[in-house]
């Protein structure tokens, strides 16, 4: 990668890339820090006009919170509106309200004071947890504790609503409230410091099409209000106090970029098809319904990877069959006749909602995830499977397990799916008898005995963010062992590989899912061991479509064997970013290859 220390002097904050594209402009500091508040006596005779405030500021602001939530809804729908749920519900809970009231009351003080002592205590135990669910609760309270006691203090929140100039929203962490009201004209980008890909802002920026950082660290006390900045959506950096070199780069690499990009979506109706006429497919990643936008603007032949946890983690209560049905049968009908791989729950690891497990576990990424936490409960599951069906009547579904170790839990889970169909029979609910039904192979196990499975299935989506993890041992989110999180390594290619050839034995179709299908650099061995489908991001789909068209499978395949005699992951690295530098210029530059 380019290093911007050859070029200028910058400063830079690293984050993990969250939109891809780059922005320049004026940082917006949204002041997520809660108002500071004293300890204050209030005599007894005050006491019930000072709860009478504290009782109308919840009001107002639920009030509030409704507003924001139906005008969500008419402009983005109602699976976007719904993560106003958890807020609502906090400003009902009664140990946020009633607990407050008593601290007025026992203790004789001011309504401001006893709400931060009460929130502190509700959410200390949860802020401890490694639970990625428990931890985005702990910012709903807060959020929302900071909007009472702005109202409480008479002050006026610094919003997104009314900004004069564009701006890039730099923020702790962005919560729908935020997101929900802001002035979306004038946001150019959003950088975080929490969050990962799949965080709210992150998905946000993403159906928005705007560029996005998270997990830029410490990044609401380095940049100043106002401060210009530069935001690298596509390779995760936040550029700062940097000087004309810095500028110049950006700005030629920024204008190179757009043009490309113009340049690649005039290909958007092309097949994806190599110069001695191979055709691949390709599809799009989403989490929501009416992300299938995107994915068709950005010329998706199909959508590779509906991930639905999205629908259960923004809740509170799980999703009804109903809800679910709705949801995939938006985006189902959207994409129709094209194909939409409905892939089950899949929580557990870092995504967990209100199914989580009682205990925190010491593992969670070797836990309770995927098909295990679904064959365990199997209500939940035949809901989903019934729901999934129901939608299959309007339009191409297929159904995938994640997270498969063994043939046993797919003959389990295919259990469960006949009884959702005798179901829906009983019921006289109309389904596609034919839905083909595949897996996710991630682990090491599944990609081992791929030959057993595939007699089992009708398809395999290869999921590489988890088999690189799995693979090597090392946990996708920890920054400390990130530098070992290697999808280049010999042997994550190699089980690749073995995963195709045994689909390709049983006459199996077989795609990719992971990260690694938007990266330019893997997309000619990928597309050289064969796979029959690319599935990612829908702002990578031009670009991907662009390497297939611009070379031959013949070219690929050798490629893909030079690189699979490669001994390590940086040598095979090394190989493809030569490659690229020949043949790909413009990608080399978009991507920062030297
Ligand atoms: C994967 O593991 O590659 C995948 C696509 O699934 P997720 O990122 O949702 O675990
Ligand atoms: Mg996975």
């Amino acid at each position: 990668m380019i290093e911007l220390s050859d070029i200028g002097e910058a400063q830079i904050i690293e984050g993990l890339p969250a939109s891809p594209g780059i922005v320049i402009g004026k940082a917006f500091i949204l002041d997520t820090e809660r108002p500071h508040v004293e300890e204050e006596p209030i005599p007894p005779e005050d006491i019930e006009e000072e709860i009478g405030c504290f009782i109308s500021a919840v009001e107002d602001t639920k009030n509030e919170l409704v507003r924001l939530r139906s005008s969500l809804e008419e402009e983005l729908g109602e699976t976007h509106a719904m993560i106003f749920d958890p807020h609502l519900m906090i400003l009902e809970d009664s140990m946020v309200i009633d607990g407050t009231v008593r601290r007025i009351k026992e203790n004789g003080i001011n309504a401001a004071f006893a709400l931060t002592e009460n929130i502190g205590i509700v959410t200390k135990a949860m802020s401890r947890t490694q639970d990625e669910y428990l931890r985005e609760r702990v910012y709903d309270i807060k959020d929302i504790e900071r909007r009472l006691l702005m109202r409480l203090l008479g002050r006026k929140a610094k919003s997104l609503r009314h900004l004069e100039d564009n701006v890039i929203v730099i923020a702790q962490v962005l919560a729908p409230t935020h997101t929900a009201s802001m002035h979306r004209e004038r946001v150019m980008g959003f950088g975080t410091e929490v969050g990962g890909r799949t965080s709210h802002a992150a998905i946000m920026a993403r159906s928005l099409e705007i560029p996005a950082v998270v997990g830029l660290r410490d990044a609401t006390d380095i940049i100043r209000q106002g401060e210009t900045i530069i935001l690298d959506g596509t390779v995760g950096l936040l550029v700062h106090r940097y000087d004309n070199a810095i500028l110049d780069y950006y700005l030629d690499r920024k204008r190179k970029l757009e043009e490309f990009e113009r340049e690649l979506l005039t290909f958007k109706d092309y097949p994806a098809v190599t110069k001695d006429g191979r055709k691949f497919e390709l599809g799009a990643n989403i989490e929501l319904p009416d992300e299938v936008n995107s994915a068709l603007s950005h010329g998706a032949e199909g959508i590779g990877l509906f991930r639905t946890e999205y629908l259960f983690i923004a809740e509170d209560e799980l999703p009804t069959e109903e809800e679910q049905y709705d949801a995939y049968r938006a985006a189902v009908e959207a994409m129709a006749p094209s194909y939409v791989v409905i892939r089950t729950l899949d929580v557990g690891g870092d995504k967990f909602g209100p199914q989580g497990p009682a205990e925190r576990e010491s593992n969670p990424f070797l836990g309770w995830r995927g098909i295990r936490y679904s064959l365990s409960n199997p209500d939940v599951f035949l809901k989903q499977l019934k729901a999934i069906l129901r939608a299959s009547s309007h339009g191409n579904v297929r159904i995938m397990f994640p997270m498969i170790s063994s043939l046993q839990e797919v003959r389990d889970a295919k259990q469960v799916l006949a009884a959702a169909r005798q179901e829906l029979r009983m019921e006289g609910l109309a389904f596609d008898e034919d839905v083909p039904v595949g897996i996710m192979v991630e682990t090491p196990a599944a990609a081992a005995i791929a030959d057993v499975l595939a007699e089992e299935v009708d398809f395999f989506s290869i999921g590489s963010n988890d088999l690189v993890q799995y693979t090597l041992a090392v946990d996708r989110g920890n920054d400390r062992v990130a530098y070992l999180y290697d999808q280049y390594h010999p042997a994550v290619l190699k089980l690749i590989d073995a995963t195709v050839r045994a689909a390709k034995r049983h006459k199996k179709w077989v795609g990719i899912c992971g990260e690694m299908a938007g990266d330019p650099l893997s997309v000619l061995i990928l597309i050289g061991l064969g796979l029959n489908e690319l599935s990612t991001s829908p702002l990578m789909l031009p670009e991907v479509k662009s390497i297939i068209r611009a070379t031959s499978y013949n070219y690929a395949r050798k490629v893909a064997q030079r690189a699979m005699s490669k001994r390590t992951g940086p040598e095979v690295r090394r190989y493809l970013e030569t490659i690229f530098r020949k043949r790909f210029p413009e990608i080399s530059e978009t991507e920062m290859i030297t």
